[in-house]
Parts: C-alpha cells; structure tokens; sequence
C-alpha cells in the first residue's frame, strides 16, 4: 500500500502516521526524492480496509500497489535512482562504462587493462576474483589476492571496482575493496544471499537471471530493497532461449521495459548476452540506443590466453571503437557519456 503525505504534513503527524502502521504490523519505507513525502507500507493482506489510514491526519492518499514488486516499481519512486559512488552518478542523463577482465589473473593483466580502459573512458573496472564456473576444473579466480589486485589498479587509473560475490560468508572481504558488488546470473534467485547484500552498504548491480522473467528479476531486486539497501542496478545479461548461435539471447527489449516498470538504472552486459567478441560492438550500440543507462564489457589485454571468456573478450584497440561508436549514440538520444 502507498500513502502519499500531505505536503503541509509535520513531524508529529508523520510520527503517527508510521506508529499506526507498524501497529497494524506493516513493514514503513520510506521513498527518497520525492515532493512529497511517500510510505510504502508493506504487507497489508487484501482485506485491510485502508480507509483505516486514510483518515490519518496528514495523509492525502492512500491506494494500493497492483505488483508483486512494491519497492522496485514506479508505484513507489517516480522518479529515477541515482546511485552516486564518490561523486560518479548512476542513473542519470549520462552513461556510465564499465570494463575489465571477465577474471582477474595477473599483476601484470589487470594493471595494463585498467591502464588501457580508463584511456578509452571506462569509469569502473570490473573482474572477478571468485568465478563462478561452469566446471570444477575450471580457473576459479584468484579470491583475497585478485580482489587486492582490482583495487590497486582500478585505485591507480582513477577506476572505481565492480567484482562478484558468490556467497554472503565473502561479504566483509569483498565490501573492502569493492565499489560495487555484483550478484552473477547464477546467483539471482539466492534469496539469503540478496538479503545479505541488502544489508550492505555498498550499492548491488544484480545480473539477470539466465531463465528469469523480467518480473522474477524485479522481484530479486525487492529482497535487497526490502532488506534496506536502496542501491541497486539491474543488469541484462542475456537469457536462455533455443537459438545457439550465440551463447544467451540478449533481451534488448528488456530495457525499456524495466524502465517503464522501474525506477532503477539498467546496465547491459553485451559481453556475456552474446559471447562473441564481433557481436558486442553492435549489441553495445543497440543497448545505448535502447536506453541503457551503462554498459559492462569484458575486454583483455591477450584473449587467445584469458583463462575465462577469452572469445568474448574485446581486444584494445575494439573497445576504444566501441567508447567512439556508443559516445556518438548516446548524443544522438541527448544523453552524455563523460
Ligand atoms: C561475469 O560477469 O563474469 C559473469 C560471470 O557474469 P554472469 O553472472 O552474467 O554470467
Ligand atoms: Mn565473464
């Protein structure tokens, strides 16, 4: 349920209008960015009778919200997240890259890749230190000593870091040397790990899942809504379809639609969507076209020897095409990329 305040409300009429509500025993957040004043009041069953809260002095309205998703949708937040991470906005009029390594592997991998991003304009570097592979045999990352690694190259090319978080026990480590924590495809529906990030501090990008549905990915993001963390990203990854020729179906459409749907910024990850390097430029310009309002791209120094995702893995001198190609449709659009 919605409870819209009135503007002229005061403090002790909103204090009882919460006490009221927490009396009934519903969950009160509280929406930012608004003119007015706005509660979410969170578990009322069908028969509540909101007359009850209407009544409420200081309130001016009062309806419920139709979705399964309460803090996610727009019922809640008209207006659009930003996420700001040391001055760096996310969500706003100006598109933010992010880049790097699908694993972080070396010293001397991740430094000359940071080096040769942030040149292009990449604002964020990005790499796993805890992969989730496919196989047990596979390179699993490099845990504490990658995570150290990503901080002091993103840290030396004025980088900020998104990295992975596989399970909740890696929260303390990882919130120490992320700027981002990112919840991978496979981990979308591990509902006590999005609760533990939505604990955290530090804003969630949330991939989707490769089977969701775009109301299961919103509903992902609610748990780490609900849980207190209102920092949150979706990110497009591609999903699981019956074509083959590329490794997921990348859902193009999925981005307007979360924005009508959402308040919350939508990166789109071309990289993973399609999982071969000649296709990302062109799925990269569409996104941007489309209105995504951040891009993460793999990008290596050497593919041939990555020891995961090489084929998706731009080259250098790829990725600054790319930085050209999407700066020139996002001000087609009238968005920036700064
Ligand atoms: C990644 O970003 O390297 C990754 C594993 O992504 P996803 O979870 O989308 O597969
Ligand atoms: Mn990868």
């Amino acid at each position: 349920m919605i409870v819209v305040l009135e503007k002229a409300v005061n403090d002790r009429q909103i204090e009882n209008i919460i006490k009221h509500l927490e009396d009934y025993g519903l969950s009160v957040h509280k929406s930012s960015g608004a003119e007015q004043i706005v509660f979410a009041a969170i578990g009322a069953q069908p028969e509540f009778d909101i007359r009850k809260i209407k009544m409420l002095d200081g309130v001016s309205e009062v309806y419920r919200i139709t979705e399964p998703y309460k803090l996610a949708g727009r019922t809640f937040q008209k207006e659009d997240t930003l996420i700001n991470i040391n001055g760096r906005i996310i969500g706003s009029n100006n598109i933010v890259v992010m880049a790097g390594p699908c694993a972080v592997e070396n010293e001397e991998q991740i430094f000359s890749i940071a080096e040769l991003i942030s040149k292009s304009g990449a604002k964020f570097l990005r790499g796993g230190a805890f992969k989730p592979r496919s196989s047990p045999y596979s390179f699993q990352g490099l845990g504490k000593e990658g995570l150290q690694l990503l901080r002091k190259a993103a840290d030396k090319y004025n980088l900020l870091v998104v990295t992975e978080i596989l399970d909740g026990n890696q929260i303390n480590l990882i919130e120490e040397y992320a700027d981002i924590l990112q919840i991978g495809t496979r981990n979308m529906q591990n509902y006590s790990l999005l609760s533990t990030v939505g604990k955290s501090t530090k804003p969630v990008m949330l991939k989707r899942g490769l089977s969701a549905t775009i109301e299961e990915w919103l509903m992902a993001a609610e748990y780490i809504l609900f849980n207190g963390n209102k920092n949150v990203l979706l990110c497009e990854r591609g999903i699981r379809t019956f074509e083959t020729y590329t490794r997921f179906t990348f859902d193009l459409a999925a981005i307007p639609v979360v924005h009508k749907k959402s308040h919350l910024p939508v990166v789109a990850d071309p990289s993973h969507a399609t999982g071969f390097r000649d296709k990302v430029i062109p799925m990269a310009r569409a996104a941007v076209a489309a209105g995504a309002d951040g891009l993460i791209i793999e990008v290596h120094n050497n593919p041939e020897a990555a020891l995961s995702d090489g084929p998706q893995a731009l080259l250098p001198s790829e990725f600054e095409d790319l930085m050209k190609q999407v700066k020139l449709i996002a001000e087609v659009i009238g968005r920036t990329m700064e």
